[in-house]
């Protein structure tokens, strides 16, 4: 059985104490590989090794250090057959999906911090013709990544890309449910010759690494994509040390369809957004706000669209729907789905695990689920479940939608449907949420301040929102 490692210094190495972790393929139920149990200790040799590089590291000049991000880019292009397989078999999401979506986006964020450093430019303020002040942005020093397992690759490179443009070592930590890629990425990395320490990715568990990287004096900043719970967690740690965050964390977004909709369009991005990658991407759409005057009509396509993706072996090419990703996440939705019940909720269709035979037979399946009936206030409509479980709400005023959609304690993303262009951008003023999206869902530039509001999140990463937060600012003042 593959025993993955750890990235310290250059070298793949086994956690000091010996112990592994097992590694379960979620469509099959299987422990396929173990991963380091790492713990304070080895952190601490990341952090030594990062430390060491960093005088080097930081001194490169931007071109320099984007060469490198070039070099890993071209690495991740390379193995990206072998990646996307990687990617498919451990988070049991379809192989379809990691090849179109997360490897490609993951070479991406790499290319994408390499031209931004290049172009990134600091300000200068003239002061009544009697001084210049101009901004110096220094590299941090060590700064810690820790990354969730919904989009393991694409979010893992989405930080450690702008930290390392921006001149910081790093020290990051995977999700220990979805360790594979980070660590054929810490193969590329060694490689291409990324000099030792410059990078270094400790596996384990959450509490034991990601605390003690949270925790560590050493480390300068943390930034953090996962649950709000942990985001919590680590603000209470590192808030006390004043350090940096950045807290990507939890949603409970709403999709809210107008009755001016182009209704197939409008039935096609509310099924993307409820049901991509089993509902396990944290700007899914989970609360479905449809006009009651064509709430039926929409009701039964996007009923009827649900019943046809197809769930299945994820490393077969037309499976829509695979695994969700681990048996106590499996359990966990499922148990929302009786909750859901419980709370007067009307399955429309879906509500039970599926089952798919052959190797498969024991995977962690949901059918895509569709649920009404059910309050904006109950815990169904307010708490974040993170699997394939919509539910279907109707409004008559676009007031009511406003207040229903902004009514839960998160604030990450909406997709609003009408073609009334007017209403559209009014109501996109008046969500709390850092991101929105009109007559589309997902639409991706990584230009943008990417984050949320609320209890969704401190701070925004993309463009250069990251390459700032990565850096300090030193203002000097010059008397002319
Ligand atoms: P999680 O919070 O359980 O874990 C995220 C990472 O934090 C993992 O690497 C984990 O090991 C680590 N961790 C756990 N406890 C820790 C602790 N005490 N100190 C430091 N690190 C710790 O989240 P998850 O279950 O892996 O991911 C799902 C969550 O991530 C959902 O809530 C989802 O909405 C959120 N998410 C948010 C975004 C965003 O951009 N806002 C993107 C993807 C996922």
């Amino acid at each position: 059985m593959e025993e993955l490692k750890n990235y310290i210094d250059g070298e793949l190495v086994s956690a000091q104490s010996g112990n592994t972790l097992p590694n379960w393929s979620p469509a099959t139920g299987e422990i396929y590989s173990r991963l380091p149990d790492s713990d304070a200790q080895d952190v601490q040799r990341a952090v030594d090794a990062a430390t060491r590089a960093f005088a080097s590291w930081s001194a490169l000049s931007a071109t320099e250090r984007s060469q490198y991000l070039r070099k890993i880019a071209r690495g991740i292009e390379a193995r990206k057959s072998e990646l996307a397989l990687a990617e498919a078999i451990d988070t049991g999401k379809p192989s379809s999906v990691t090849a179109s979506l997360d490897i490609p986006r993951s070479s991406a964020n790499f290319d994408f911090f390499a031209d931004a450093i290049t172009q990134f430019s600091s300000e200068a303020h003239v002061t009544d013709r009697t001084a210049v002040n101009y901004t110096n942005r220094h590299a941090l020093g060590v700064v810690g990544c820790i990354s969730p397992w919904n989009l393991p690759l694409y979010l893992l490179s989405w930080k450690i890309a702008p930290a390392l443009a921006a001149g910081n070592c790093v020290v990051a930590k995977p999700s220990e449910v979805t360790p594979m890629t980070a660590y054929l990425l810490s193969q590329i990395c060694r490689d291409i010759g990324l000099p030792p320490g410059v990078l270094n990715i400790v596996h384990g568990l959450g509490a034991k690494v990601g605390g003690a990287i949270t925790g560590h004096a050493g480390i300068k900043a943390v930034s953090f994509t996962g649950s709000t719970q942990t985001g919590e967690s680590i603000a209470r740690l590192a808030a006390p040390a004043f350090k940096k965050l950045s807290l990507e964390m939890g949603g409970k977004n709403a999709t809210v369809v107008f009755e001016d909709c182009n209704l197939d369009e409008a039935v096609a991005g509310a099924a993307r957004a409820a049901f991509s990658n089993q509902g396990q991407i944290c700007l899914c759409g989970s609360r479905i706000l449809v006009q009651r005057t064509i709430y039926e009509r929409f009701k039964n396509a996007l009923v009827h669209r649900a019943q046809t993706l197809k769930i299945g072996d994820p490393l077969v090419i037309n499976t829509d729907q695979g695994a969700l990703t681990s048996q106590a996440h499996f359990e966990k939705v499922m148990s929302y789905v009786a909750l859901a019940q419980k709370e007067g909720g009307k399955v429309l269709c879906g509500g039970n695990r599926a089952h798919v035979g052959g190797r498969c037979r024991n995977g962690w399946f949901i059918e895509p689920t569709l649920l009404e009936g059910l309050a904006p206030e109950c815990r169904t409509n307010q708490e974040e479940i993170f699997g394939p479980v919509a539910t279907l709400i109707p409004f008559d005023t676009e007031d009511q939608a406003l207040a229903w959609a902004n009514g839960t304690r998160y604030g990450l993303a909406a997709s609003i449907w009408t073609s009334d262009v007017t209403r559209a951008h009014r109501f996109a003023g008046r969500l709390q949420t850092g991101v929105v999206w009109i007559n589309c869902w997902m639409l991706r530039d990584l230009r943008t301040p990417f984050g949320g509001m609320k209890d969704s999140g401190v701070g925004r990463e993309g463009g250069l929102d990251a390459l700032r937060f990565f850096t300090e600012a030193q203002n000097v003042c010059v008397k002319i």
